[in-house]
């Protein structure tokens, strides 16, 4: 696989990650420096972007497959700093189909911007794979008469219960006024699964019952087998539990025997080979699940197992002290009442 390094403005380069062996890599690599050099040069003929408006910033993008772009996200927490989650887009023969926007219009907007230096092809759907707010409140930059936002079956329920305090949270850290309005809710709906032509080119949308979030959609590009998981698949990064332990381990066992070669985790390296990238992960959670169900069978309390299952996870992940404890209490309290 290559991966291409976009540089905006300045150079574009490129990173052999896993080269193929002989002399396909001579020429392949000369191919694709030949069309990232011509990409570069049609980068720079399309300043202003097609909108007619400057651009701020540009999205640095990595492409994974052909035609399938990842803003890489950094680890961090959500509304500590920006530009955390992996974000992206997969380029059809008639249109663009963006999978996830990020924490802010401003991410949305560079995301924009990164895409009309790659394409003339208009974005029509925008696509978010769960509600969390790193995910999603760039929404509102890629707004356009002939856009579909797609979501979840309970996406504009889950924004309607927590909406406004992604808002007052999002103001806060960028310090700007935000409405009602700077959430896009779903103008389509995904319950179980849809197929999306971008022209050549089908994504086919697969919907959960509640795993890491309540409304969690995993995209899956039939063309280069790229699965964009959302954050049903968390790389380095540790989970976060904010749905059904149980029903999360069940959406990955779904995942797994999906016909894809490789995954853009919703956080962590913007790729991995499927479906062994999802191995941390439901390690994690099958241990979560496990240990507290022996716990509770022992008549233990929240606060052993909250001790004892911190010093065993501790150091696997990042960011584990600030999300362990608190996955530890979410299966706790899911479990509890359970058979
Ligand atoms: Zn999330």
């Amino acid at each position: 696989m290559t991966w291409r390094l976009w540089y905006w403005g300045a150079m574009s380069t490129q990173i052999d990650v896993m080269p193929k062996c002989g002399r396909g890599l001579v020429l392949g690599t000369l191919v694709l420096l030949a069309a990232a050099a011509e990409t570069s040069a049609q980068a720079q003929n399309k300043q202003p972007d097609q909108s007619g408006s400057a651009c701020a910033a540009v999205a640095e993008v990595r492409e994974v497959a052909d035609g399938v772009f990842v803003r890489p996200g950094r680890l961090a927490v959500v509304f500590e700093q920006a530009g955390i989650a992996n974000i992206g887009f997969v380029v059809g023969r008639r249109c663009v189909a963006v999978i996830d926007t990020g924490g802010s219009a401003a991410e949305g907007e560079a995301l924009r911007c990164a895409i009309a230096r790659i394409t003339p092809l208009p974005v029509c759907y925008v696509i978010n794979t769960h509600a969390h707010p790193d995910h999603l409140l760039g929404n509102t930059a890629l707004r356009g008469p002939d856009v579909t936002f797609v979501g979840h079956a309970n996406l504009a329920r889950d924004l309607a219960l927590v909406g406004a305090t992604y808002l007052q949270r999002a103001a806060q850290a960028e310090r700007r006024a935000l409405t009602a309005d700077d959430l896009v809710t779903p103008t389509r709906t995904v319950r179980d699964r849809v197929v999306l032509d971008l022209g050549a080119r089908r994504l086919e949308l697969h919907a959960y019952p509640p795993a890491h979030s309540t409304s969690d959609l995993a995209v899956l590009d039939l063309a280069s087998g790229t699965l964009w998981a959302g954050d049903l698949v968390f790389s380095e990064h540790i989970p976060v539990l904010a749905g059904n332990l149980r029903g999360w381990l069940q959406a990955l066992r779904h995942l797994a025997v999906l016909p894809a070669r490789q995954v853009v985790a919703g956080h962590g390296p913007v790729s991995g080979a499927w479906p062994v990238a999802a191995a941390d992960t439901r390690r994690y959670l099958t241990v979560l699940r496990d240990e507290i169900k022996r716990w509770l069978a022992d008549g233990g309390d929240l606060w052993d197992a909250q001790r004892q299952l911190a010093a065993r996870e501790r150091g696997r992940w990042r960011l584990s002290n600030r999300y362990h404890q608190r996955n530890i209490a979410h299966a706790f309290n899911e479990l509890e009442w359970e058979d």
